[in-house]
């Protein structure tokens, strides 16, 4: 299903105006607000807006026949309240334009003064080419009742508008896709390893204390020591694990980067992992390159742990996101 949308007058023709208002304007806003919604449901693109359709059907063709459904947009004028929808002459159903008219009318409050039949110049082109065209006269622009509810109502307007076509065609709104950082996530809780909620934040960087955290969990959990002293700090625990595990090396600066409550940079996230998987491949140990992290990452890379060295490689001092984290939590664990 694909949907062209064309704002009525503009390329100099301001079409009718009141209240402040000039038609050409509130086409082109009305368009404009239609497309992201409407693109939930369908296809929709909308036709260049510095365009003057009218006058320029006038003198050119144009193809249409890439379109399911065309819309044009009009604001009316002369004295009337309400909304109204025109179709060509030789439209046979007009069960959308109902629907439209409806929800319209039912959201907005406006008078709801039915869909009409005349040849516009522009719908008729259109529905010369076998597609089905409408011409939509939002309210009217002289009306300072209707131009006050527009103002005020836009959203549920524009929502209005999109529901009367998604009812008319039976189309349905596609549920959005999940990011994949909330399946890498689900997948790491269900196995226990994490609980607490901070990893929801996905393009939030993570601090220091979460990701070392997990790390100790997924690496076979707390190793017991002697040494372990919270009082250093709540986390210092879990880096004295983590060292005897071989992850860290030097637990002074995991220690210092807790205090001072550090995110955790893309190179040392790069560190901790290829640690925690067997260590850097002899290729890389003390290459002379533009980043340590470059060596961690083309290693992690070998191992087919990363696939996709770009979402690292950008900015090696960057933070890491959660998002970022969790899916190397996934490479590891191989879920
Ligand atoms: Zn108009």
């Amino acid at each position: 299903m694909r949907i062209l949308l064309i704002a009525g007058h503009g390329e100099g023709d301001p079409g009718a105006g009141g209240n402040g208002y000039l038609e050409a304007d509130l086409t082109r806003e009305v368009v404009k607000l239609l497309q992201p919604k409407l693109a939930e449901i369908c296809s929709v693109e909308i036709a260049d807006t510095n365009r003057n359709w009218f006058e320029y059907l006038y003198k050119h063709s144009y193809n249409f026949k890439d379109y399911d459904y065309f819309l044009e947009v009009h604001f009316n004028s002369g004295g009337g309240t309400g909304s109204e929808i025109f179709v060509t002459t030789s439209e046979r159903d007009t069960g959308v334009e109902a629907a439209i008219m409806r929800q319209l009318c039912a959201a907005a409050g406006y008078r709801n003064r039915g869909v009409k039949r005349t040849n516009f110049r522009v719908i008729s082109r259109v529905k010369s080419q076998g597609v089905s065209s409408a011409l939509l006269e939002v309210c009217f622009i002289d009306s300072a009742a209707d131009m006050h509810t527009y103002t005020h109502k836009k959203n549920e307007i524009i929502d209005a508008i999109v529901n009367g076509i998604a009812e008319g065609f039976g189309l349905k709104r596609n549920a959005p896709a999940r990011h994949w950082a909330a399946i890498a996530h689900d997948k790491i809780k269900e196995r226990g390893y994490i609980s607490a909620d901070v990893w929801e934040a996905y393009d939030y960087d993570i601090p220091v204390q979460h990701a070392l955290a997990l790390l100790d969990n997924i690496s076979g959990g707390r190793w017991a020591s002697e040494e372990a002293d919270e009082s250093i700090h709540e986390a210092q625990p879990i880096v004295i694990s983590l060292c005897g595990k071989g992850i860290i090396n030097e637990p002074e600066q995991w220690i210092s980067a807790l205090k001072a409550n550090e995110n955790l940079s893309k190179a040392h996230t790069l560190a901790l992992f290829d640690n925690m998987t067997g260590g850097m491949r002899p290729a890389y140990v003390n290459r002379d390159t533009d980043h340590w992290g470059r060596n961690c990452l083309d290693s992690l890379c070998d191992k087919g742990i990363i696939k996709t060295p770009h979402a690292w490689d950008d900015d090696f001092n960057a933070a890491t996101t959660r998002a970022l984290f969790m899916a190397l939590v996934c490479a590891v664990l191989g879920i």
